[in-house]
């Protein structure tokens, strides 16, 4: 190819691209109720990439939601990241986020993880397990979520208050599996096995049991690495309940595109590279929980845990079913 042939070219190759680039945001920003050091890395990983900067809020889920609908279609926000399906699928209720048709999303996130109407996804999965005493319990003592408010429990189960979303999706979960009935007797039946008041956190939750406060209890499994790596002696241990029925309550952290994003385009992309083989590990791992991309091996911090058989109903009732959950358990009362 002569040289001038070559340079007309090139010239025509990049007019045709130019408009392409130009239309992909150079910035995106992102409000974050996922904590700043588990998400600044990804960020940084992702702008080294691509060139992308990304600009970041974090708070609470509760004021980021707040946030978002007052600022309505003014707001700069163009992805929401966020702790429990519960609050994605009020992020998406309140119609403060917009369905995505991405083939990557659908083939890196599995269906029961994300909004059946592409609204949010899944990034990350932490399951809501049993911990128990390895001092004063055997495994083989245990068997499933249900089985926790057998006479033999009494004054031994201790659990996290229920004005957490992770109680409320819990039980929102166990009415979408056994309906309301069943469900309000299963929480019932925790409540009268309870050895102490509801705790404020997980953490608390588990000191509870090695203070002899209790030998069993319902933690996210984050929390008991977080323990365990302070610790290796630690007296706890993971059970994964349910194993011949419903399976283990997973739920994720993740994500969505704003609706009033002016960066469409881009923000799926982003989404779509967190959601991808190799910035799965960085997402999860960051906090010790489980990839959500099937291709993708948790940690092996987390992977020596074990492996288990999840519900694999879809999150979005952990969120439809909330409110009944909340009324639920203050019928049953618990705190
Ligand atoms: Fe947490």
């Amino acid at each position: 190819m002569k040289l001038s042939r070559l340079l007309f070219t090139l010239t025509l190759i990049s007019l045709l691209v130019a408009p392409v680039a130009s239309a992909i945001a150079e910035e995106l920003v992102v409000y974050s109720a996922r904590k700043e050091h588990l998400i600044k890395p990804l960020f940084e990983a992702y702008t080294k990439e691509t060139g992308v900067k990304i600009k970041y809020v974090t708070d609470k889920a509760g004021p980021l939601l707040q946030r978002l609908k007052s600022e309505g279609a003014n707001t700069k926000a163009d992805l929401l990241l966020t702790v429990d399906a519960g609050n994605l699928w009020h992020a998406a209720n309140e119609g403060l986020l917009q369905p995505l048709n991405s083939q990557v999303l659908e083939a890196n996130v599995p269906a029961e993880l994300r909004d059946p109407k592409g609204q949010w996804f899944g990034l990350s999965k932490r399951c809501r397990t049993i911990v128990y005493s390895t001092e004063r319990v055997k495994p083989a003592d245990l068997t499933t979520y249900e089985a926790l408010g057998d006479a033999k429990w009494k004054g031994k189960l201790l659990l996290r208050t229920s004005k957490k979303v992770y109680n409320q999706s819990l039980v929102a979960m166990l009415i979408a599996t056994y309906g309301e009935k069943k469900a309000e007797a299963i929480v019932k039946s925790w409540v009268a096995n309870l050895g102490a008041k509801p705790f404020s956190n997980d953490t608390k939750t588990m000191k509870g049991i090695l203070a002899g406060q209790g030998d069993v209890a319902v933690v996210n499994t984050y929390y008991f690495g977080r323990l365990l790596k302070k610790n290796p002696d630690l007296k706890l241990a993971l059970f994964w309940p349910n194993q011949d029925s419903t399976g283990v309550h997973v739920n994720v952290s993740g994500g969505g595109v704003v609706k009033a994003s002016k960066n469409k385009e881009a923000a799926i992309a982003f989404l779509e590279w967190l959601a991808s083989d190799k910035a799965q590990n960085l997402f999860a791992d960051a906090n010790m929980e489980y990839p959500v991309n099937p291709k993708v091996k948790a940690h092996k911090f987390v992977e020596a845990w074990g492996s288990f058989r999840a519900m694999d109903t879809n999150l979005a009732r952990a969120g439809e079913l909330q409110t009944d959950a909340i009324k639920l358990m203050d019928r049953a009362g618990y705190r």
